[in-house]
């Protein structure tokens, strides 16, 4: 044999008489075959195994082992089992035959062999040895690919009641093939109790329809794993569209739904707490408010955030945050479920858990569903509060959090999901807004001071580009004379939407949401440019206090565009005052002291605004370079009557002269009030007595006046 002969088909012929391997030798290689020769049984199986032949020819009669034997033999080697062997058979004796075929011989040939016909024999023998090869291949492939697929076919006859089950089949329905009988009763008696009845309709439709269905049901399994099937029904219709069975495939899908599982976890449940996520309650909400509708019953959605948790976050780091918010989802799941009214609400034993998600960030979500009465959501809330009021210990810190809590009732505040939600956001907001730790339920004129909250927020972005600010000047007076001194500037904001704003209307917005940043940048821009024109004009002597906003005190690159206002009018710092609340200066960090000193180097003077209001001590204010205090109004409003009162201001008059501190009294509105401080050495005096805030012409003209009525004396 030489390699170009590598792909002949090879034949192994197996007799003692050397003439016939002669005559084989030049008949087979004349039609196109290999010959490899063995004179004897052992050599035959030996040389079987050293070149795999693609046919055998074995004579009966030899020496040593027999034909029968060499057959047998070859038969139980490795790939001796499909190998096609032919038999020489010295006659066509009835026994002879049968001996070869039980010997596992393919077909028998008789003696003496005609060469030429044998050749067209073997080529016959070995095509179909080879499409029988590829069919047990393609086959074990399939069936490999089934179990890797976990997935198996079944037949059914309706003629004979017979059903067929692939091994796969009772591999996925962990049975032995040797014992269990496929028969429909014993089948649905591997199905789980709660899906029987699916399996059965299914089936019944099928037939009933003559249509194909699918069913995804659940296995009974003695472990106590859920196992999923998915299971196809085809029906086999004969040529006269006559129902003559059934089949189908099953798959064990099983590790898909466990992903689905995964992945449905990871969509619908938060991870950090474990609870539902915002996606999940909203489903859940649906589900209740159909329930409720339909049962004509209150439903409550509670929304909590919690007070201070910003806090713990910046201080003790997102971990300390999280494994806090795990807690607390604890402590409320616990309680909810030992307490009475939340069992009474709950969704049932399987959503028992789903009461309470969280939507993100330190917000969660309640829902009591069925609610008897409206006001028992009050009872929830209170003792939420109290299972959160106790104290926390995480990596070694003690956590004290509350929680406020807004509550909104199906369905006077809103019959869908959204709103409902809002609603109780909205109350929320009302139970912080009006001190924290607190719970408030929803009222519809909230929702109005909302939406006129939202279109205050949208105008706001045009108050600057469509120059809609202004200033109105009110002026500081000196107490005993009477002679103005400065002015203080107050912000208003003219709208062509909105009407006319008064600082109260648009300044805590603008604190929130940092238009306070450019609207303050603007005013002292304001401010300088005013005191350059009155320069001018002789007022500018005048002193002008602006005031200022907590962010924009701590906004980046605040003293730099400070500087760049001055210089862009060329103005003397000292004409202005920025008033500061005492909630800027109580924060006492570096950065606040630097910025005091550093206004306090260029030359603004710096003064506490509605001084008394807040918690500022004696040490705190011996720290700071401040120029003046400004009592609040409140002190000022029932002096001289209110004793309390006038005890506070003169304490104050006295702190302020012993840190040598410039006084303005706030509010001052009758002459009584006025004659106090002139008696208690109050330097300045702001208030209606002598005039109300005005826009910068009548300022002027008050001005004026004043002028000219000095000039008369
Ligand atoms: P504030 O700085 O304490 O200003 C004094 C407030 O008291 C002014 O109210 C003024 O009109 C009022 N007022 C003065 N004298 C009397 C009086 O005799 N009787 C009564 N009943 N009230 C008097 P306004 O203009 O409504 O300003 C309110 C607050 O808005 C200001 O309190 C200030 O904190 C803030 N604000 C005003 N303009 C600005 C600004 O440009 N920027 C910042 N950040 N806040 C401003
Ligand atoms: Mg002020
Ligand atoms: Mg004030």
């Amino acid at each position: 044999m030489t390699d170009s002969d590598v792909t002949l088909p090879l034949v192994l012929l197996i007799d003692d008489d050397p003439t016939v391997h002669l005559w084989a030798k030049r008949h087979l290689s004349f039609a196109g075959f290999k010959l490899v020769s063995a004179l004897n049984g052992d050599e035959g199986i030996e040389l079987f195994q050293v070149h795999f032949p693609d046919i055998v020819l074995v004579d009966v009669e030899m020496p040593g082992i027999d034909g029968f034997i060499t057959c047998a033999e070859i038969r139980k080697l490795p790939n001796g089992k499909n190998t096609p062997i032919l038999m020489v058979t010295g006659s066509e004796d009835a026994e002879r035959v049968g001996s070869s075929f039980d010997a596992g011989a393919t077909d028998f040939v008789v003696k003496p062999v005609n060469w030429k016909v044998l050749i067209h024999r073997l080529g016959y023998m070995i095509k179909a040895s080879s499409i029988l090869h590829q069919l047990e291949k393609s086959q074990l492939r399939l069936s490999k690919a089934q179990q890797m697929a976990k997935l198996g076919h079944w037949e059914f006859n309706i003629g004979d009641k017979k059903l067929y089950w692939s091994d796969e089949i009772y591999e996925i329905f962990q049975q032995n093939p040797a014992v269990f009988i496929p028969e429909q009763h014993n089948f649905l008696d591997l199905v789980h109790d709660a899906d029987k009845h699916l399996v059965e309709e299914g089936f019944d439709k099928a037939l009933r329809n003559r249509t194909p269905i699918n069913l995804t049901y659940r296995v009974r399994t003695k472990t106590k794993e859920e196992r999923f099937v998915e299971h196809q029904i085809d029906v086999i219709l004969n040529a006269q569209s006559q129902l003559i069975g059934l089949n189908g495939i099953i798959q064990d899908v099983s590790e898909r739904k466990a992903h689905e599982k995964q992945v449905r976890y990871l969509a619908y449940y938060d991870e950090v707490t474990g609870l539902p996520n915002r996606a999940c309650f909203l489903e859940l909400l649906t589900k209740a408010l159909e329930l409720a509708k339909r049962n004509k019953r209150h439903l409550a959605v509670l929304f909590m955030d919690l007070d201070g948790f910003k806090a713990v976050n910046d201080s003790f780091g997102h971990q300390v945050g999280d494994l806090l918010l795990k807690e607390i989802a604890k402590r409320i799941t616990d309680g909810l479920r030992r307490s009475d009214i939340a069992s009474r609400c709950s969704l049932g034993e399987e959503h028992q858990s789903t009461d309470i998600a969280r939507l993100g960030g330190d917000e969660f979500t309640i829902l009591l569903n069925e609610l008897a009465r409206p006001e028992d959501a009050a009872l929830v809330a209170e003792n939420i509060q109290k299972w959160l009021a106790e104290i926390t210990e995480i990596g070694g810190h003690q956590l004290v959090i509350g929680a406020s809590i807004g509550i909104a009732i199906y369905p006077q505040d809103g019959e869908g999901c959204e709103i409902l939600l809002k609603n109780a956001d909205i109350a929320m907001y009302h139970a912080k807004k009006t001190g924290k730790g607190r719970y408030q339920f929803f009222h519809e004129d909230m929702n109005i001071k909302i939406k006129q909250r939202q279109l205050i927020e949208k105008c706001m972005h045009q108050a600057l580009p469509k120059n809609e600010l202004r200033l109105h000047y009110q002026p500081i007076v000196n107490a005993i004379s009477g002679l103005l001194i400065g002015t203080e500037a107050l912000m208003r904001w003219e709208s062509p939407q909105l009407g006319f704003l008064a600082p109260l209307d648009f300044i805590p917005i603008a604190e929130e949401n940092g238009f306070i940043i450019k609207f303050g940048e603007w005013a002292i821009r304001e401010v300088c440019r005013q005191h350059k024109e009155w320069q001018t004009q002789g007022m500018g002597h005048l002193t002008i206090a602006v005031n200022l906003s907590s962010p924009q005190f701590n906004q980046a690159g605040f003293i730099p565009m400070v500087e760049a206002i001055i210089a862009e009018f060329e103005v003397d710092p000292a004409f202005l005052v920025f008033e500061l609340t005492e909630t800027i200066i109580m924060a006492n960090n570096r950065k606040v002291v630097d910025t005091l000193w550093k206004l306090k180097e260029i030359g603004i003077k710096l003064s506490i605004d509605d001084f008394g209001t807040g918690y500022s001590s004696l040490s705190y204010l011996k720290n700071f370079p401040l120029d003046s205090l400004k009592i609040d109004r409140s002190f000022i409003k029932d002096l001289p009557i209110n004793l309390d009162d006038v005890a506070i201001v003169k304490a104050i008059l006295m702190l302020a002269s012993t840190l040598s501190l410039q006084t303005v009294a706030e509010g001052v509105e009758t002459p009584l009030q006025r004659d106090f401080m002139v008696n208690n050495k109050c330097e300045s005096i702001q208030g209606f007595l002598f005039s109300k805030p005005m826009p910068v012409d009548e300022f002027k003209k008050y001005w004026q006046a004043e002028v000219a009525n000095k000039l008369s004396e």
